[in-house]
């Protein structure tokens, strides 16, 4: 094969196969890449000769992690409120407005640093894919700017005006509701593929979650739901109903919710990282899985709950805490990920995906919650070119 590239000797090659919409992979493997894409899968031992070799000593490759929900354009940190709950103070969504005010002073060049210090540190520990929300402007100039930025980095931008109601709206939620769904979202839809909203008490509720999405459906953005995250509501039915990719968060589910997420379908996407933040239940993954929904595993990056970029610590969590098996978490992390943001050509290594792979330091994919903690992501390749990591 001309142009080509040959990874021989892996000792698991996770394929996630399209067709079976489970885990999947082949021991004693090679994969060949060629302009970008994975060209073939196989045994070793078959594989066709290619332009260069790697031979990957038994080490394991993966697809590269999808992240489908992170908020990275933001200003400042949140260290003290996250020591202070740690010793015992409830969080509140309010701890968001901390966030804006610093987005909101911060100059184009600040944000952008930070963004492309968290892309990058995504990229490092094996993520190819991720999704960007907006949603610390809060108005109609900072919200569009943030996207803006966000669409520097990635295609899967999101649009979250609805994330809570700014202080200059206090007490005006509707006020505030009218702006979002006209002009603000507007000057967003242009920069975005998506529109999220915050669906929580003390957030926005049915009526106003329902009026925001059918606005940016209109302007032709997908829907994803921020839904019974700090409790019981009716963020995973609004979800349905809008026709969503996905409901992120699901931690707090009726029987009724259940139904719902497997008919619909939406894709219920788990985000441990905010449960391991503040210290509150994990979302009950077996049951999900037990249902038959389809699960994603994302980190939630933000600056106050979930201030983790890595997948793999998120994998180490459902593991551990959510019973997920290994097989299930990663295939969660990758194939789940796409699945949320209606891609097909990424989170899995069949022929025609995207080059998007991670070689382990490690035999099999178990080790990244075997290992939690350690950096097991020897090289990373997007688009069929190594793009961080060493090979040899
Ligand atoms: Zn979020």
């Amino acid at each position: 094969m001309t142009n080509s590239t040959l990874i021989t000797r892996i000792g698991e090659l996770v394929t996630n196969d399209e067709d079976q919409g489970a885990f999947a992979a082949l021991g004693d493997a090679a994969l060949v890449i060629q302009d970008g894409t994975v060209a073939w899968t196989g045994p070793a031992a078959r594989a066709p000769a290619a332009d260069s070799m790697l031979d990957a000593g038994g080490r394991a490759v993966l697809p590269g992690f999808v992240d489908s929900h992170a908020h990275l354009v933001f200003a400042g940190e949140r260290s003290s409120e996250f020591a202070a709950r740690m010793a015992g103070r409830p969080y509140q969504a309010g701890g968001i407005l901390t966030t804006v005010a610093a987005t909101r002073a911060a100059s184009d060049a600040v944000l952008r640093a930070n963004l492309r210090r968290l892309a990058a540190e995504m990229l490092g520990q094996g993520t190819t894919t991720f999704e960007c929300k907006s949603g610390y402007g809060l108005t109609v100039t900072d919200e569009a700017r943030g996207l803006e930025l966000a669409a520097e980095v990635t295609p899967e931008v999101t649009y979250l005006g609805a994330h809570v109601v700014p202080p200059e709206f206090a007490g005006d939620v509707s006020g505030y509701v009218e702006l979002v769904r006209g002009p603000m979202l507007q000057a967003c839809a242009p920069h975005a593929r998506w529109i999220d909203v915050f669906c929580e008490d003390g957030a926005f509720g049915a009526d106003e979650a329902a009026a925001v999405l059918a606005a940016g459906r209109a302007r032709g953005l997908g829907a994803r739901v921020h839904a019974n995250q700090l409790g019981p509501g009716p963020g995973v039915r609004v979800a349905a109903e809008a026709g969503a990719a996905s409901a992120d968060h699901c931690t707090y589910l009726t029987e009724a919710d259940l139904d719902v997420i497997v008919s619909a379908p939406l894709v219920a996407t788990l985000l441990p990282g905010a449960e391991f933040g503040t210290r509150h239940p994990y979302p009950d993954a077996r049951r999900l899985l037990n249902a038959g929904a389809t699960v994603a595993l994302a980190t939630d990056c933000n600056p106050g709950s979930s201030f983790t970029s890595s997948m793999a610590f998120c994998i180490a969590l459902a593991v551990r805490d959510m019973r997920m098996t290994t097989k299930e978490a990663v295939w969660a992390a990758t194939a789940g990920g796409a699945r949320a943001l209606r891609r097909r050509d990424v989170g899995h290594l069949g022929v025609g995906a995207r080059a998007d792979l991670i070689l382990l330091d490690a035999p099999s994919h178990a080790y990244l919650a075997y290992r939690p903690g350690v950096p097991l992501v020897a090289a990373v390749w997007r688009d069929g070119r190594l793009a961080a990591g060493t090979v040899s």
